[in-house]
């Protein structure tokens, strides 16, 4: 499909945007949403760029049942020199298309939806705010919408895109979270949904999550579906640690969302030369790590906060603090690089930014 193959109706209503102070995180949403259909026999069809507005949707329609469903976040920012810039958006849409074939849903075009997204932020452009540390997220999701209560994969779907302008993840800067191992519960197993980015994955995750908020911790730390011994993700993050100088995340086996953010801080690390592997980590082998006094700083990477430096780390009755609750050298480092390459003031010279 070519750019011509999108429609284009504009808004005749116009919403207000809301004041940066009180965006915080999924509460407005632009004033136009990108939507393609999916037709069994026909394929992916009549990409258009509408006002944003409510789904009509058959009762029945296997997205309310069975949880057929893929999604991305993602984010546009502006940089100092006011370009609206996307990052990664390539990477989203090809983990997108992971996701599509774990949940047996038809592949998209990747290139297609790039830019489908592109014109989509453009014509939204001015609701990229720019005040720091604050963006445009980006949320393009798929649904079954087949109207069948037969469990089979849905003949026809939606992928629509919708954008929200999101508020400063942490009010000043970067701030150290307190975060629990889960004991009892799992987010994933071996075979499983866990590497698809799945509603599915986070309603089940909930009940973790539930349990972490009323301790009094701001995120649950996921261990393997197994042995319930080694350490998988953190919330909605990946999880990093370094310990006597080097750095180390979770290898990806097929339980652990890959994530992009995680995939950039691994490759800054590099470039940085600092040592960092990717591998099995025991939650055991952390808690020996602190004990010896060499676990020097734990850190979570997603699109949401970039880095969320752990502060505190809960499994069974050890409270564990880690780097006197402070922010890490290294986190701080990723953390600076990284928003700097968003914001423009670092030059990319990952190639991952598109204008
Ligand atoms: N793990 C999970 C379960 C997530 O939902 C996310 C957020 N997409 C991540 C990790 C981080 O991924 P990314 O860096 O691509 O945002």
């Amino acid at each position: 499909m070519t750019m011509l193959d999108i429609r284009i109706e504009l808004t005749t209503n116009p919403k207000e945007k809301p004041a940066p102070d009180v965006l915080g995180f999924g509460h407005y949403f632009t004033d136009h949403m990108f939507v393609l259909d999916y037709t069994e026999g026909i394929g992916w069809h009549d990409g258009r760029i509408v006002p944003y507005q409510p789904l009509s949707l058959d009762p029945s329609a296997m997205i309310f049942h069975y949880g057929q469903s893929v999604f991305e976040g993602l984010k546009a920012y502006v940089t100092v020199n006011n370009e609206a810039l996307l990052f990664r958006a390539d990477r989203n849409f090809k983990r997108l298309n992971n996701s599509n074939a774990r949940l047996c849903i038809p592949e998209i075009d990747e290139q297609y939806a790039l830019e489908a997204l592109k014109q989509l932020v453009s014509i939204d452009r001015e609701w990229i705010p720019s005040t720091p540390g604050t963006s445009l997220y980006i949320r393009p999701f798929i649904i079954a919408t087949e109207p069948n209560l037969g469990v089979h994969p849905s003949k026809n779907y939606q992928f629509i895109i919708i954008m929200s302008p999101s508020g400063s993840y942490y009010k000043e800067g970067i701030n150290p979270v307190k975060i629990m191992v889960e004991e009892q519960f799992v987010r994933a197993v071996k075979g499983g949904t866990g590497e698809a980015k799945t509603g599915g994955n986070y309603a089940s995750a909930l009940k973790g999550q539930q349990i972490a908020d009323k301790e009094g911790y701001s995120q649950t730390l996921w261990l393997d579906g197994k042995e319930n011994k080694y350490v998988e993700e953190v919330g909605s993050m990946n999880i990093f640690f370094k310990i006597n100088g080097t750095v180390i995340t979770p290898a990806l086996n097929g339980s652990i969302l890959p994530g992009i953010t995680r995939d950039s801080m691994i490759q800054v690390l590099k470039s940085k030369q600092i040592p960092v592997e990717e591998r099995r980590i025991s939650i055991d082998e952390v808690v020996e790590a602190a004990h010896q006094g060499t676990l020097e700083e734990v850190f979570g990477t997603g699109t949401a906060a970039v880095i969320s430096p752990v502060g505190e780390l809960k499994y069974l009755d050890e409270k564990i603090i880690i780097n006197n609750g402070e922010i890490g050298e290294v986190s701080q480092m990723l953390y600076d690089t990284l928003t700097g390459i968003q914001n423009g003031k670092i030059e990319d010279t990952f190639g991952w930014t598109i204008r």
